[in-house]
């Protein structure tokens, strides 16, 4: 069992307090329900609110308590680095094009959701780096340049010697900037939309765990141990979090937990060489390399470790060797930081938008890309609910669970894959050294 850390986490200690969300008390009426207030059911309650539907979020602990309020806070508008619009048009054919435009436009969509909102969020749209650690990498940048100039859109490619420059890690091919990235605190920008979604009319209740769905009157009646809101609508976004809720969301997702350290306040020596310009910088390994500035100074970042007992102890020596070997000169450094969260991961690295029965839908699996294309997604299932956005211009087919092959074997695969993904990475890059 891990240990649970959201009240550890580096974010815990710098965002504003959460907004007031009293449980449900016994017995409410609602046009949607969303399940799980995460930045997906916040984004669609929020602009579901915004357009006057009347609905009831329920919530397991508190706002932004998953993947949401945990992550690195990367505003990255891009799916994986594989994954390019010609793969996803194949894997969702007419949806194909509509979801890589909503993925090029998340970026704006956030920083301009905080813009228009005021969220005290530490919003940094510094633009988001992704370096390349092999020559094969930067070709496929090169490519994904290309790809959106064709949907003209403009990111840049770096040079390795700008690219040095800009990261002050020496050992890139090059790197891909997209200007309209950046970085956030993820838990203020949870409680901020939360605090927007009620400032509209949605009503959010934390320590409301639904415990079962029921059919009732051509609606459903949506059950927490205190009381149940009958609604026209459901949507769960439970994300990795659903468990028992509805096995077969938990069923299409592999469960992978990701630790996050943050070092001392180390800004006021560094900062002159190391992430110029405060772009978060996420690299291209298969065990991504991923770094940023924190608000108060820190160096944050993180990634897998083996999993069972003193797996925080695992993480906080692991990454910060791993950041001692990658960043020239850094010295010794202490974590004052270390915790986890879940990542609800797809084979195919890509969304889903579920139809579980007439009335009831899931929204899940935004992976490792999932502070922009949340809330981008949560925007468009609150214009197909209101009837502005038609199913057939929606982003993602409005498909049945499909279960992951394997599943009891699939959730270990990550972890068992790490060592052969590190050594692999090693080999490709001069930082194997
Ligand atoms: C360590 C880490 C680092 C990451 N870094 C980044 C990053 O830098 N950039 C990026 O874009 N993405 C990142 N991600 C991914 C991103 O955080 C997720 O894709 C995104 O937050 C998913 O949001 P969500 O709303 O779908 O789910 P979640 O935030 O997981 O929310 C699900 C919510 O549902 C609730 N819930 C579950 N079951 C029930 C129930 N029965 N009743 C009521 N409520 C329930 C949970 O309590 C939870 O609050 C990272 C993820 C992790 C774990």
């Amino acid at each position: 069992m891990a240990v649970e850390t959201f009240h550890r986490t580096l974010w815990s200690a710098l965002a504003p307090a959460a907004p007031p969300t009293p449980p449900l008390d016994g017995m409410a009426r609602a046009d949607v329900v969303i399940v799980g207030a995460g930045l997906l059911g916040l984004s669609a309650a929020l602009h579901l609110a915004e357009t006057g539907v009347d609905v009831a979020v329920l919530e397991a602990a508190e706002p932004g308590f998953g993947a949401s309020g945990r992550n690195t806070g990367f505003v990255v508008p891009s799916l994986r680095t594989s994954l390019g619009p010609g793969d996803v048009t194949a894997r969702l054919g007419a949806h194909g094009e509509p979801l890589t435009r909503l993925v090029g436009q998340s970026g704006t969509i956030v920083f301009g959701l905080i813009r228009r909102l005021g969220i005290a969020c530490a919003a940094e749209q510094t633009g988001w780096m992704q370096p390349a650690h092999s020559a094969a990498m930067m070709r496929t940048l090169e490519t994904r340049q290309r790809d959106w100039a064709a949907r003209g859109r403009t990111v840049t490619i770096l040079d390795a010697a700008e690219t040095a420059r800009r990261a002050g890690i020496a050992f890139y091919h090059g790197a891909l900037v997209d200007p309209t990235g950046g970085q956030i605190n993820p838990l203020a920008y949870a409680r901020g939309l939360a605090a927007a979604a009620i400032g509209a009319g949605a009503r959010i209740h934390a320590a409301s765990r639904v415990a079962a769905l029921d059919r009732a009157d051509g609606g459903w009646l949506v059950r927490t141990a205190r009381g149940a809101v009958r609604a026209d609508r459901v949507l769960l976004t439970t994300n990795a979090l659903v468990d028992a809720l509805e096995p077969s969301m938990a069923a299409s997702i592999i469960p992978v937990r990701v630790h996050q350290i943050a070092t001392e306040p180390l800004a006021e020596a560094f900062a002159d060489r190391l992430l110029v310009g405060r772009s978060p910088l996420a690299d291209t390994r298969r065990h991504t390399f991923a770094l940023r500035w924190s608000p108060d100074g820190r160096l944050v970042t993180g990634g897998m470790v083996m999993p069972g007992p003193g797996a925080l102890g695992r993480a906080e020596r692991g990454f910060l060797a791993r950041l001692r070997r990658f960043v020239p000169g850094l010295g010794p450094v202490r974590a004052d930081f270390v915790w986890n969260g879940v990542i609800a991961a797809t084979l195919d690295q890509m969304p889903r938008f579920v139809d579980l029965a007439p009335g009831l839908d899931a929204a899940i699996g935004c992976n490792g890309r999932g502070v922009a294309l949340t809330t981008a997604l949560g925007r468009e299932i609150a214009g197909l609910y209101a009837g502005r956005i038609a199913a057939a211009d929606f982003p993602l087919p409005h498909g049945r669970p499909e279960k992951v092959p394997g599943h009891f074997m699939a959730r270990h695969g990550p972890a068992l894959w790490l060592p052969w993904s590190n050594w692999r990475d090693d080999r490709e890059s001069a930082a194997g050294r």
